[in-house]
């Protein structure tokens, strides 16, 4: 993707948790919009009109915001929203495996 633009999104956002390899050792409860409608230029140059939504909406924000020179630390509401890697693993992780 070259030059992508957020052309619309869903009023709605969703809370999900992001680590990012230049923010190492930390997961944070980020807020993104569910759904995003993006434009970007392709390899062959071509002008490409998408829309994501759910994990991939979430992955596109995130990467779209390094090049705004924002990482996922910034996004978080509270530090209460924040959780070393390890803590993630233990408790998240362990949540998700055992649906508890
Ligand atoms: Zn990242």
């Amino acid at each position: 993707m070259i030059n992508p633009q957020i052309i619309s999104h869903s009023e709605d956002m969703v809370k999900g948790w992001e680590g990012c390899l230049s923010v190492p050792g930390i997961r944070g409860l980020v807020p993104r919009y569910r759904v995003v409608e993006v434009e970007y230029i392709n390899r062959e140059g071509q002008l490409k009109r998408q829309e994501f939504t759910d994990f991939v909406a979430r992955i596109f924000q995130h990467e779209y915001d390094h090049l705004e020179g924002i990482v996922f630390l910034d996004r978080v509401g509270s530090t209460q929203d924040l959780m070393t890697e390890d803590e993630y693993q233990k408790q998240i992780l362990n949540q998700l495996s055992t649906g508890v």
